[in-house]
């Protein structure tokens, strides 16, 4: 087993939960094998736990967990157990939910999406990459199928290609879910990501509460029609515009298979804004993708941002609401709700702060790792 040594400075940090080692805060004692498993020592050989080490990486160091203890199939049990059963304390209405949320549940880089039966799993590094043999089993055991897509950029950073593939069982192209009483199909072999939006349940179930029969919703960076679905179903109007068509496609699908008309637009979202919307709209959702996840990309975020917004007051009537998503712990809600304000300022409009949705439940914000905290939506009415 490799030992790596942690300076001083940086034991408090890892004694606080925060789960990653820059390179200076370690020192390899011998060559450490990229993606291996290493004991955590302090200078003077005290055990502090265990991490995962890929010594090219931004952070090189991803701990797993603290004190004595290994890391082994009782483990990664352990801690699916604990983030299994803290999701059925939640009423989330809905056979989906994420059942690992990486870091935030004490499993660094891995992600697993539960969708009715079938799981499906992304993996951010190559220690939680080469621990496959132990964890996937205990996915397997309690799922029909397991699906991975791991075809993300981010694991280039960590020297891994990009996977999308077949782990265990079979996956269905298309896995029905149910949220709120409403059926998703989840494209999660060819879809985005893990091929549905768990994180944005419960910013559906408000706007859902809130709209009224008649509404004009325009849903612009639908995806699969999450937003445009729960508004339909409670009797609005509802437009999804895309840029994919993937997405489009499902949306109509998602849109029969409960009953209702939603029209779908594969378009820029962008340029539909300042282009083709037509005015009157009640309701208007911006839930663009995470465009900036590093620190020098947050101005590009905050930009267009201030763009969307700036081009989309105006197609409210007064008294609508633009609902504003960030989806990146580079921007708080201070930050968000500031980019707000300007972009309603340099377009004349008066507007107010409702409300603040946060990521759903079942992807926990913890304490002592700040980027848990990811998206944001600010629910903001346009006063006249
Ligand atoms: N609100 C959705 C999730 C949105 S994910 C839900 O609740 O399920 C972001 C979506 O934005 C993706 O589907 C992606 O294809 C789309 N997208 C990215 N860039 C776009 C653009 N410039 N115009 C329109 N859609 C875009």
């Amino acid at each position: 087993m490799s030992v790596v040594t942690v300076k001083g400075s940086a034991i408090r940090k890892l004694q606080r939960g925060y789960p990653w080692l820059q390179r200076s805060d370690v020192r390899w004692e011998s060559d450490v094998a990229p993606g291996s498993l290493a004991e955590l020592c302090g200078a003077d050989g005290t055990r502090l736990g265990m991490g995962l080490v890929n010594p090219g990486a931004r952070y090189p160091v991803k701990i797993l967990r603290l004190g004595d203890g290994g890391v082994d199939g009782a483990f990664f049990r352990d801690r699916l157990d604990r983030a299994w059963d803290y999701r059925q304390t939640i009423d989330l209405e809905s056979d989906a939910f994420r059942w690992a949320h990486g870091e935030a549940d004490g499993l660094p880089g891995l992600i697993v999406d539960f969708f009715a039966g079938h799981a499906v799993v992304q993996v951010r590094n190559l220690g939680m990459e080469k621990l496959k043999p132990v964890w996937l089993p205990i996915l397997a055991e309690r799922c029909e199928s397991v699906f991975e897509r791991s075809d993300m950029q981010g694991r280039k950073e960590e020297g891994m290609e990009e996977f999308s593939g077949q782990l265990a069982g079979e996956t269905p192209e298309r896995i029905e879910i149910r949220e709120r009483g409403l059926r998703y199909l989840v494209p999660a072999k060819d879809g985005l990501k893990t091929g549905h939006f768990l994180d944005q349940r419960n910013s559906r179930a408000h706007l859902a509460k809130q709209v009224r029969q008649g509404d004009r919703v325009l849903d612009l960076f639908c995806y699969t029609g999450g937003f445009s679905l729960a508004a339909a179903s409670a009797g609005a109007d509802c437009l999804g515009v895309d840029i994919k068509q993937l997405p489009v496609l499902c949306g109509q699908a998602n849109a029969e298979l409960n009953g209702l008309t939603v029209e779908f637009v594969q378009a820029n979202a962008f340029d539909y804004l300042a282009e083709s919307a037509e005015g009157g709209y009640n309701w208007i959702i911006l839930d663009p993708p995470a465009i900036a996840k590093t620190r020098d990309k947050r101005d590009s975020l905050k930009w267009g941002i201030w763009k969307l917004v700036h081009d989309a007051l105006p197609h409210l009537n007064p008294g609508g609401r633009v609902v504003v998503c960030a989806c990146t712990w580079q921007m708080g809600i201070e930050d968000c709700w500031d980019v707000v304000q300007l972009a309603a300022g340099d377009c004349g409009v008066k507007v107010a702060l409702e409300a603040v949705t946060l990521q759903d439940r079942d992807h926990p914000a913890v304490a002592e790792f700040p980027q848990s905290l990811y998206l944001k939506c600010l629910w903001v009415r346009r006063m006249e």
